[in-house]
C-alpha cells in the first residue's frame, strides 16, 4: 500500500493533527493542499513539507464555513495539482460551556466549522471524485462522536453528525468508487487541547492537573495521551488502503478509553 501521485486536501492542516497528517502523506509520495483559515501558516507548512518531499505541498486559504471559499479552494487544488483523490476534513475548534450557559452564537459557530465545513467540503470534492471513479474522505470525528462529556454539548453534538455524514457518503458513493470514513481520537496534545485545560479546570472547579489525569486520561488503561502520528499513520491506513472494503466504517484511537 502506498500513497504515490495520490493527490489530496487536508483541511485545518496548518497545526496539529491535520499537519501530521499532511506530513505523513508527502512522506509518502502524495502531493497535498493544506487548506486552512489560516493562510500564512499554511504557506508555512506547505514550505516546510515539500522541503522534506518525496511529494510536494500547496497552500490553499480556506474558511470552511464559506461555500464559496470552499469551491474555490477545491477549484484550486484540482487545477494546481490535477485532481482531488483524497479528503480529510479534520478543521476544527472547540468551545466548552454547560449547556444552560452556552452562548447560541457559539453553538451556531462550532455546528458551523464542523458539521457545514464538512460537507461543504465533501460536496466540492465529490463530482471531481465521482468523474473519475474514485475517491476517500476521512472525517475528523473523536471519541465524541460515539461518547458524550460534560461542558461539551456542541462538540459532541457536531462529531456524533459526522457519522451520519459519513454512513450516507458510503451509501451513495458506493457504486462510484468513493468511500468514507471517520477517525475517533481520544485526546491528543495539540493547541486545541492545551487551551481545553485551563477553561475546564475554571469550569469544573478543579486544578489544570486534575483535568489532565482525571478528566482527559482517567479513563485510558495507561494514562497515555494519543499521538498525532498515531492519528497520522490511521489516515494513511484509509486513504492507502487498496479496496473499499472499509467504506462506511469508524474508528477508535484512544489509549483504551472508549471501545466498540
Ligand atoms: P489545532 O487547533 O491544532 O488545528 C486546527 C486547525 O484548524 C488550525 O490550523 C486552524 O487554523 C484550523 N481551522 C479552524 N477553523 C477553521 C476554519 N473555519 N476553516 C479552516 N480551517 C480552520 O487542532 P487539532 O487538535 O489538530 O484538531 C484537528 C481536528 O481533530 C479537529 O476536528 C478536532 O475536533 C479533532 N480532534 C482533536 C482531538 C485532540 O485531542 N486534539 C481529539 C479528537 C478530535
Amino acid at each position: 500500500m502506498n500513497m504515490t501521485g495520490k493527490n489530496c486536501i487536508v483541511t485545518g492542516a496548518a497545526s496539529g493533527i491535520g499537519k501530521a497528517i499532511a506530513l505523513k502523506y508527502i512522506s509518502d509520495g502524495a502531493n497535498v493542499a493544506i487548506a486552512d483559515l489560516k493562510l500564512d501558516a499554511a504557506q508555512a507548512v506547505a514550505a516546510e513539507l515539500t522541503a522534506m518531499g518525496p511529494g510536494r505541498a500547496i497552500a490553499v486559504e480556506m474558511d470552511v464555513t464559506d461555500e464559496d471559499a470552499v469551491n474555490a479552494g477545491v477549484q484550486k487544488t484540482v487545477d494546481d495539482l490535477g485532481s482531488v483523490d483524497v479528503l480529510v476534513s479534520n478543521a476544527g475548534i472547540q468551545i466548552v460551556h454547560r449547556i444552560e450557559d452556552f452562548p447560541f452564537s457559539e453553538w451556531k459557530k462550532m455546528l458551523a466549522i464542523h458539521l457545514d465545513g464538512a460537507f461543504l467540503t465533501t460536496k466540492a470534492c465529490l463530482p471531481h471524485m465521482y468523474a473519475q471513479g474514485s475517491g476517500t474522505v476521512i472525517y475528523m470525528g473523536s471519541v465524541h462522536s460515539k461518547e458524550a462529556s460534560p461542558l461539551k454539548s456542541a462538540y459532541v453534538t457536531a462529531k456524533h453528525g459526522l457519522m451520519g455524514l459519513s454512513r450516507t457518503l458510503a451509501k451513495e458513493g458506493g457504486l462510484k468508487g468513493v468511500r468514507s470514513h471517520v477517525i475517533c481520537p481520544g485526546f491528543v496534545k495539540t493547541p486545541l487541547v492545551e487551551k481545553q485545560i485551563p477553561e475546564q479546570a475554571r469550569d469544573l472547579g478543579i486544578s489544570e492537573e486534575e483535568v489532565v489525569s482525571k478528566v482527559m486520561l482517567g479513563k485510558t488503561v495507561d494514562t497515555e495521551f494519543t499521538t498525532i502520528e498515531d492519528i497520522a499513520n490511521l489516515a494513511w491506513l484509509f486513504a492507502a488502503f487498496p479496496t473499499n472494503a472499509l467504506t462506511g466504517q469508524s474508528i477508535v484511537a484512544s489509549h483504551g478509553w472508549f471501545m466498540n
